[in-house]
């Protein structure tokens, strides 16, 4: 069985290394001596030849790339009784290295089924082309997660998320079902909560790769999702929780041309045409964004339309949509079940898209040229009504703690009465978004 979509490509926005932990990064990581070289290829029956021949050094061959992983599975090391609802014992913390070996007949390269990261036929794992442009972690969580896969663990339909209404068998019935999934965010879970050895920025990234996936691969939800208030100020990012009203504020080193976007994890920096950069909400400090491998904004890398000029991820009726449109006033979504954009419509005179409309309801929305402003009829590529008109004074609208907030191209934010709003504190506001946040890790 196949583990869908991963994340492509790690980089950071990060200051220092710390000197103690494992590395993070392909080319973080030493020359691997033969003897441990070797002996990885011995115990997990490795074809070094299909990864590009056995190579020691070099990051960018893909053979070391898996030894790469295989030494953080080695050498990773977890502490503390810190538990979360994904940490079931289901693979004891101290065998992670002895257990994947159990499972794994064999591990080849192939490039046969694209639209997977990898899949498993037998105890047999064949890497694909998605898996190499993951992350160190994203790949370490593919292997224990198609592990499971020899065990006996199937996955079934997705009633919710990308692949609801598709015939595609991605989800598990639940975390304690104990599944591929299940098995995956278990990792995760503990290199943060009880990870003794790895770098802060790995542990980031485990955070992030926990939230975007556990928030749609479980039929039944593990988590609870509350509103946060996340900004984009004249003095960096940031974070107002829904009900403690706690303003969090850091600094981000990103340019003023970045978009600020929800995404079913959080929030995201939109960077176009170069992608997208994930905010770790939990620990900003640490990395203040990351090369989005997480929510599906990881899709602007993997050939996406020319010329993109906007591009929105929304859940509506439980069914996660990709939407973007281009310079040419043309708009396409991700075919999830397909593994592919659809064709472009043309959508005269759109501009911009949102994600709250005038009136503060949420949804998909589509800003034209003209000043008005239609709801997007999901899961088609046309409006649902007769544009309406959008407000001149506007440039965004939220609706957070019971009002409806508007940002105005004067970079202020009024209430619904139209008072200035302070919860934000006196910084300048380049841009807002309302996103999930998910208290699993407190
Ligand atoms: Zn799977």
């Amino acid at each position: 069985m196949d583990r869908l979509l991963g994340g492509l490509l790690a980089l950071a926005l990060y200051t220092s290394p710390v000197a103690w932990a494992l590395p993070v990064f392909d080319g973080d990581f030493d020359c691997l001596d033969a003897t441990t070289a070797n002996r990885y290829v011995s115990d997990f029956q490795i074809d070094s030849e299909s990864f590009g021949g056995l190579e020691l050094c070099q990051p960018q061959v893909d053979t070391k790339k898996l030894l790469n992983d295989l030494q953080l599975v080695e050498l990773g090391q977890f502490n503390g009784s810190t538990v979360n609802i994904f940490i079931q014992e289901f693979v004891p913390a101290g065998d992670y290295y002895l257990w994947l070996k159990e499972q794994t007949n064999g591990i080849s390269r192939g490039d046969d089924i694209p639209w997977a990261t990898a899949y498993n036929s037998g105890g047999y794992f064949t890497m694909q082309d998605g898996w190499a442009k993951l992350s160190t972690l994203g790949r370490v969580g593919t292997l224990i997660h198609e592990a499971r896969h020899t065990e006996g663990y199937y996955h079934t339909i997705c009633d919710h998320g990308p692949y609801k209404d598709s015939r595609i068998s991605g989800c598990d019935e639940s975390v304690a079902s104990g599944g591929s999934h299940g098995v995956e965010m278990e990792y995760y879970a503990r290199v943060v909560l009880q990870g003794a050895n790895f770098h802060p920025v790995y542990q980031s990234m485990a955070r992030l790769m926990l939230l975007a996936r556990a928030n749609f691969v479980f039929n039944e939800s593990p988590m609870s999702e509350k509103d946060a208030l996340i900004a984009r100020t004249s003095e960096g990012l940031a974070r107002l929780a829904g009900e403690d009203k706690q303003l969090l504020s850091w600094s981000f080193p990103g340019s003023e041309s970045f978009q600020l976007k929800r995404t079913s994890l959080g929030a995201t920096l939109l960077d176009l045409p170069n992608g997208a950069w994930s905010i770790d909400l939990e620990r900003p400090d640490i990395a203040p964004a990351l090369s989005d491998d997480y929510s599906y904004f990881k899709l602007l890398k993997m050939a996406p339309p020319a010329d993109l000029v906007d591009v929105e991820e929304v859940d509506i009726h439980l069914r996660r949509y990709m939407y973007a449109i281009d310079g040419q006033e043309r708009i396409y979504n991700y075919i999830f079940g397909q593994g592919a954009w659809s064709p472009a419509t043309h959508l005269p005179g759109v501009e911009r898209l949102v994600t709250h409309n005038p009136m503060g309801q949420p949804g998909l929305f589509a800003v034209f040229k003209n000043l008005t402003y239609c709801p997007i009829q999901v899961p088609f590529l046309r409006c649902d009504r007769t544009p309406m008109p959008w407000p001149a004074d506007a440039r965004k609208f939220v609706s957070f703690n019971g009002s409806t907030l508007k940002l105005g191209p004067d970079r202020m934010v009024y209430d619904s009465k139209g008072e200035v709003w302070d919860g934000l504190g006196e910084a300048e506001v380049l841009d807002l978004t309302l996103v999930p946040h998910f208290e699993i890790f407190q």
